[in-house]
């Protein structure tokens, strides 16, 4: 299969490639120039989800190099579970947070890690992140050879936990600690990719969230569980995702296209609500984000709305199985609090935002889909629910990590020297 940028049809390249650009040389984002077409019955009596995962993957790999290596990549990329919780007979949530990192970017990251892992050449990832990306970037692509990982990060701006997360790495992936805000961090990395001589010198490419390659892996779940639903009350469900860039709830929305059982999709934003305005109006107005309680999804600009746009431009249906709704950090609170009385989970705030739109649009036969573990926010969730919540085995190990990072300043001639120091 071939992909295409969002901004023109005829820019096509192979999946490897896509994934080595991260964004198309026009600015556009890469998706599937066409959409393969499944039947239920495929997937019966697939017990694991790194066998769905090759299944479903199998056609977008198609003649591509790394079709050989795809079994091999779902076994490395898919060890943990993604369950479906049922708290009744209809409704259920979809528990991402299995994974190494505590948090559903665990997927695409140990996806693309093992899909880099298997080409030909030596590459050099640059990340910045404000928290949960660089650590499943670093936990997913730790110990892969033939990739070396840079992560930048604003000094003094994460939570101590998560900078555990980030610094307890040491061989191929390098934490840098910046003198400066995140911004900072992306204009650096930013910088670094538009120095072209740079960039071929150190092979350099990225691993952020519009990367195709995190994005297919994370139809994956969307698949296992709505067939998993499916069968046990033939009905189809609804989702309602948690949503800041659109990455993860895109996934469902393909995944629906390519005609799997599901009825509606739910987005549900903190108050940066960019796409709430473009769902509900038609208008696409960007804005600068502002701060919630679920920081994940603070996102003003999100990038995946344009594949979601595109995929309109393409279909000939309308998309009203689509709704969103923005969720206050009023309703976070209270989201937290009914979740620990009705349900007696405990739940992190991205995952309230999904609650509370159940709730508030009297959503039936709901999926609720759990992004990340309430420990990851800890600061916030334990105040609210009133007691400590205690580490899961896959989150207890980071505790008694030492952190291993660089200081460095803002400027791209020093991001440059340890790029040259490790070659
Ligand atoms: C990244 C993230 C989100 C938002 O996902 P998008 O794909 O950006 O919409 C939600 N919750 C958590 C915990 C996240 O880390």
């Amino acid at each position: 299969m071939k992909f295409r940028s969002t901004r023109d049809s005829e820019l096509t390249t192979t999946l490897s490639d896509a994934l080595l650009q991260g964004l198309a040389n026009d600015g556009g984002l890469f998706v599937p120039e066409n959409f393969p077409s499944y039947q239920l019955d495929d997937f019966l009596g697939l017990d694991s989800l790194s066998e769905i995962a090759y299944r479903f993957l199998l056609p977008f790999f198609r003649n591509d190099q790394l079709e050989i290596h795809l079994q091999s990549i779902c076994e490395n990329a898919f060890t943990f579970d993604t369950p479906l919780n049922f708290i009744d007979a209809n409704n259920a949530i979809l528990e991402l947070f299995h994974g190494p990192t505590g948090a559903f970017k665990d997927v695409g990251a140990r996806f693309l890690a093992q899909c880099f892992g298997k080409m030909e050449s030596e590459l050099t990832i640059l990340v910045a992140t404000s928290g949960d990306t660089g650590s499943a970037v670093a936990a997913a692509f730790h110990g892969i050879s033939g990739v070396k990982v840079y992560i930048l990060y604003p000094k003094g701006m994460i939570s101590d936990f998560q900078e555990t997360q980030l610094a307890c790495w040491s061989d191929n992936i390098t934490s840098l600690r910046v003198e400066s805000d995140f911004d900072a961090c992306q204009k650096l990395v930013k910088e670094a990719f538009s120095d072209e001589a740079l960039k071929s010198k150190h092979n350099l490419t990225s691993a952020n969230s519009i990367n195709i390659g995190r994005l297919l892996p994370q139809c994956v779940y969307y698949v296992a569980s709505c067939i998993e639903y499916y069968l046990k009350n033939q009905k189809s469900a609804s989702f309602v995702i948690p949503t800041g860039n659109m990455g993860n709830a895109l996934a469902a929305i393909w995944v629906k296209e390519m005609g799997f059982p599901i009825d509606k999709i739910i987005l549900s934003c903190n108050e940066n609500d960019t796409i709430v305005d473009y769902i509900e109006n038609g208008k696409f107005n960007p804005k600068a984000s502002i701060r919630t309680l679920a920081n994940a999804m603070d996102v003003g600009n999100p990038s995946n709305l344009e594949r979601f746009m595109d995929l309109k431009s393409h279909s000939n249906h309308e998309f009203d199985y689509i709704s969103a709704k923005s969720v206050s950090d009023g309703e976070i609170t209270i989201s937290i609090k009914k979740a620990q009385s009705n349900f007696g989970l405990i739940i992190c705030p991205h995952t309230a935002t999904a609650f509370n739109n159940i709730s508030k649009l009297q959503i039936s036969d709901w999926i609720a889909v759990s992004t990340a573990h309430p420990v990851k926010f800890k600061e916030i969730v334990e105040p609210i629910v009133g007691h400590n919540i205690s580490m899961p085995a896959n989150l207890i190990k980071f505790l008694d990590l030492s952190k291993n990072y660089i200081d460095m300043n803002p400027d791209l001639r020093e991001l440059e020297k340890f790029l040259i120091k490790s070659t």
